[in-house]
C-alpha cells in the first residue's frame, strides 16, 4: 500500500495551489460577505481543464481517477469551499449522471461542454418537501408526443441559478413509487424553466444555491437521462460518487482551519510564551490533525473502490460521515485556538466554521449515512 500521492497528482496539487493562492484564497473572505458567485475564477478553472477531470479525454474531460478528482476538490476547498462545492456539485453530481446514464447523443451535446469547462452544470433531486426521503418528490413529467412537460419545483440546488445545464428528478409514473421517478436534462433558457429563491445561507455563501421552477416546461423525449423510472435510482449510485466530492470537500475545509491554528499558535503569544508551547494547545492541535489524516484515508479508499468500479455505497457513505463530523470539529477547534480573533472575520477560522456544517447534511445528513452504512452491514 501506497499513502502518497502520485508525482502526478502532486503536479496537478501544485498548479491548482498556486492558482487558488493568486485567485481564490485572497477573495474568498470578500465574496463569503457579499455572497459572490466567482463566476470568473470558475470559467478560469474550466480553460484550466479543472471542470472534467474525471471523464474520458474523447468527451473534453481530464482521464483521471476518482482518486486525482479528490486532490482537486480538496485542493478548492482548502481555498474556498464555496468554489469547491461548486465544482463537485458541477462534476459528480450533473456531469456524472450524464456519464453514467446519458446515450452517446446525450454524451456528445451536454457532456462534452460541461466537462470541457464551457458550461456549468446543476444537478436536484431535492424538494421542500423531499429532503432525506427524496423518494417523496412531487415534480411531474408528463408524456406528450415527442415531449415531456415538467411541473414543480426543486429546492436547495447547487449552481440552480447559474448553471447552463441542470438535471431533474420528476415523477413520471406516481403509482411505482420511487420507480416512476425519471432523470430530465433541461438546458437554460429553456420556457418553463427559471431560477427560484436564491438561498442565503450560514456557510458556502460564495456558491449559487438556488431553487429552479418548472412550468410548463416542455423537454424533448431526448432528453430523457437513462430509463423512464429509473431516475430515482439512478440519482442514488451518482450519490455514491457525489459523497466522495464531498468529504473531499471535507479534508479541505478541515485542512485549511488545521494550518491556519497551527500557524496562529505559533505566532499568538500569552503568558510570555506562544500558545503552542502549552499542552493544552499541542493536544487539540494532535487530535485535529490525526482525525484528518484517518478522514482522508478513508476517503482515499472510497476513491480507490470507485476506481476499481466496485460498488461504493458503503465506503462513500462512510468517508462522507466521517470526514464531515471531523470538519466540523476541527474547523470549530481552529476557532477555539484562535481565542476571540476565531470569532472576527479577521482570521478565516470563522468562515471554516461555518463552512464545515454543511459537509453533515448536504447529499445525505450524517443520520441518513449512518443508515445506509447500517443498511449494508445488515445485508451482507
Ligand atoms: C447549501 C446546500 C446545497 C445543496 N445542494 C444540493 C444539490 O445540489 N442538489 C440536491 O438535490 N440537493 C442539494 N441540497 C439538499 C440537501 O441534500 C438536503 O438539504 C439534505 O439531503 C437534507 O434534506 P432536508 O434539508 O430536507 O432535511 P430533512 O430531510 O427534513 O431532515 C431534517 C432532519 O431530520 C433527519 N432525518 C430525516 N429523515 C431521517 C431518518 N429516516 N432517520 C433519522 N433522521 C432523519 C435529518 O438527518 C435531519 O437532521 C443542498 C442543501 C444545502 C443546504
Amino acid at each position: 500500500m501506497n499513502f502518497d500521492l502520485t508525482d502526478d497528482q502532486l503536479e496537478m496539487q501544485r498548479v491548482l495551489r498556486d492558482f487558488a493562492e493568486a485567485e481564490i484564497r485572497p477573495h474568498a473572505a470578500r465574496w463569503d460577505e457579499e455572497q459572490k458567485f466567482p463566476v470568473e475564477v470558475v470559467k478560469k478553472l474550466g480553460e484550466l481543464g479543472f471542470l472534467g477531470v474525471i471523464f474520458p479525454t474523447e468527451y473534453g474531460g481530464g482521464g483521471l481517477s476518482y482518486a486525482d478528482y479528490v486532490t482537486v476538490i480538496e485542493e478548492l476547498a482548502r481555498a474556498d469551499a464555496s468554489v469547491g462545492i461548486t465544482v463537485s456539485a458541477h462534476i459528480s453530481l450533473c456531469s456524472n449522471h450524464i456519464f453514467e446514464q446519458g446515450t452517446e447523443k446525450q454524451k456528445q451535446e451536454f457532456l462534452t461542454p460541461l466537462a470541457s469547462g464551457k458550461w456549468l452544470g446543476a444537478w436536484s433531486l431535492t424538494e421542500s418537501e423531499a429532503g432525506s426521503d427524496a423518494g417523496g418528490t412531487r415534480t411531474t413529467a408528463v408524456r406528450d408526443g415527442d415531449s415531456w412537460v415538467i411541473n414543480g419545483s426543486k429546492t436547495f440546488t447547487t449552481n440552480g441559478s447559474v448553471a447552463d445545464v441542470a438535471i431533474a428528478m420528476a415523477v413520471t409514473d406516481k403509482a411505482k413509487g420511487s420507480h416512476g421517478i425519471s432523470a430530465f436534462i433541461v438546458p437554460r433558457g429553456t420556457p418553463g424553466f427559471r431560477p427560484g429563491r436564491k438561498e442565503n445561507k450560514l456557510g458556502h455563501r460564495a456558491s449559487d444555491t438556488s431553487e429552479m421552477v418548472f412550468d410548463q416546461c416542455r423537454v424533448p423525449h431526448e432528453n430523457l437521462l437513462g430509463a423512464e423510472g429509473d431516475g430515482f435510482i439512478a440519482a442514488l449510485k451518482i450519490l455514491d460518487g457525489g459523497r466522495i466530492g464531498v468529504a473531499s470537500l471535507a479534508l479541505g475545509i478541515a485542512q485549511a482551519a488545521l494550518e491556519c491554528a497551527l500557524e496562529y499558535s505559533q505566532k499568538r503569544k500569552q503568558f510570555g510564551q506562544s500558545i503552542s508551547s502549552f499542552q493544552a494547545i499541542q493536544f487539540k492541535l494532535a487530535d485535529m490533525a490525526t482525525q484528518l489524516d484517518a478522514a482522508r484515508l478513508l476517503t482515499y479508499r472510497a476513491a480507490a473502490v470507485k476506481d476499481q468500479g466496485r460498488r461504493v455505497t458503503k465506503e462513500s457513505a462512510m468517508a462522507k460521515l466521517f470526514a464531515s463530523e471531523v470538519a466540523v470539529r476541527v474547523a470549530e477547534e481552529a476557532v477555539q485556538i484562535l481565542g476571540g480573533y476565531g470569532y472576527t472575520k479577521d482570521y478565516p477560522a470563522e468562515r471554516y466554521f461555518r463552512d464545515s456544517k454543511l459537509m453533515t447534511i448536504g447529499e445525505g445528513t450524517s443520520e441518513i449515512q449512518r443508515l445506509v452504512i447500517a443498511r449494508q452491514l445488515l445485508s451482507q
